[in-house]
Order: C-alpha cells, then structure tokens, then sequence
C-alpha cells in the first residue's frame, strides 16, 4: 500500500492547528501509521530539504523548521501521495484553494504549516530519513 511522509510544521503546531489538520487526512480516510513530536535538528532539516540547497531561502527554510518542534507522520492508503498534496494546496498560501489547509489557514509562503512528499521516491526517502522501521505499524 502507497505511505507519504507528511509534517506539521512548527507554524502548524503553534497555531494549535494540529487536530484540525490530522482530521483532514483522517476524515478522508487514509490510515496513520506513523507519528512522532519531535524538534528537528539542523542536520535533519538540511537532509529534508537537501534539494533546496542553492535556493536563497534555504538558510531561513532550515532555521524555521528548526526552530520549535513538528509533528511528524506517515499515512497510507491508495493514492495517498498526490491526494495529500492536494489536501494540503499549493506551495504559495496566497494562491492555494479555498478547501485546502494552505489555503484555509495560511498567508505566507514560509509559513505554510505542512510538508507533503512530492513522488513515490521522495516518499521513500522522506519516510527512511524520518522514522525507523519499528516506529511503523
Ligand atoms: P514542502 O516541501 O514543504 O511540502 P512544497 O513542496 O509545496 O512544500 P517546495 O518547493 O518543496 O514546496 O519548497 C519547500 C518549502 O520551502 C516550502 O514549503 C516553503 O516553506 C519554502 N519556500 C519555497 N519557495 C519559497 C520562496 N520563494 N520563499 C520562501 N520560502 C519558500
Ligand atoms: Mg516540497
């Protein structure tokens, strides 16, 4: 069965946003398998968002995201990758639809309060950078 990597930014978590987005992915029905609170450190953030790397936000990217901690987590389910890109919207807040959790709760594009795997190998990735194997029902 399809797993993506999704995390709770910590604009997510400050904002008390955790429950309202959880039920999102749950009311629609895919299927928690993994979670965990944690603040990242700068050597994890920097491996997430490697691909970034030469962007010139990736200081403040990697500065935010260490800043206070996140909610990490693997849903499953068919389709769960793009479909959880669609749930979260589009990258920018100001553009993201109505309906979808950027678009909803978000205003800035450096607080856009939730990360979604992209691809089935970024969700790969993302899952083995993220959790152990015993940390997954
Ligand atoms: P994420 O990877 O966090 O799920 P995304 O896939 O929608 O978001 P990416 O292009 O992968 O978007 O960018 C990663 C993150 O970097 C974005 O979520 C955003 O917080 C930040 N970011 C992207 N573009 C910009 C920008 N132009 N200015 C500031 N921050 C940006
Ligand atoms: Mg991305």
């Amino acid at each position: 069965m399809e797993r993506t990597f999704l995390a709770i930014k910590p604009d997510g978590v400050q904002r008390g946003l955790v429950g309202e987005i959880i039920r999102r992915f749950e009311t629609k029905g895919f299927t928690l398998v993994g979670l965990k609170f944690l603040k990242v450190s700068r050597e994890l953030a920097e491996q997430h968002y490697g691909v970034h790397r030469e962007r010139p936000f990736f200081g403040s990217l990697v500065e935010f995201i260490t800043s206070s901690p996140v909610v990490a987590m693997v849903w499953e389910g068919d389709g769960v990758i793009a479909s959880a890109r669609k749930i979260i919207g589009a990258t920018n807040p100001l553009t993201a639809e109505p309906g979808t959790i950027r678009g909803d709760f978000g205003l800035n594009i450096g607080r856009n309060l939730i990360h979604g795997s992209d691809a089935p190998e970024t969700a790969q990735q993302e899952i083995a950078l993220w959790f152990k194997d015993e940390e997954l029902v």
